[in-house]
């Protein structure tokens, strides 16, 4: 089993029933993370949580999901500008079902 990671600033995590949150900053207080759609931080509970998936063309964290893929067809925010020339309709933010889906494929962050 590989070490958990280092949580830092600006990590994306996933919660099992399909959250997504970036972290603000880990103190310690706690792990403070933005909640995506919240604006004001809040402290969490880094059992319930995992590192969001990764891209699959880097080991960023996942933001994007290609909308006639695989649910695991996914992609960081880099790669789905970059590597594709399409209109935007290719590509949705990450759904909570997919988010739920691949939550316990995600690495642990205990
Ligand atoms: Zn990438």
């Amino acid at each position: 089993m590989a070490e958990p990671p280092v949580l830092a600033a600006d990590m994306r995590l996933w919660r099992s029933d399909g959250v997504a949150a970036t972290v603000r900053a880990v103190t310690a207080l706690g792990v403070f993370v933005v909640v995506d759609g919240e604006r004001s931080p809040s402290v969490v509970d880094p059992r319930r949580w995992r590192l969001a998936a990764a891209c699959d063309y880097c080991d960023q964290a996942a933001e994007v999901q290609l909308i006639d893929g695989q649910p695991w067809d996914v992609l960081c925010r880099l790669h789905a500008r970059d590597h594709f020339d399409r209109p935007a309709d290719w590509v949705r933010p990450i759904p909570q079902r997919v988010v739920r889906a691949l939550w316990s494929t995600c690495r642990e962050l205990w």
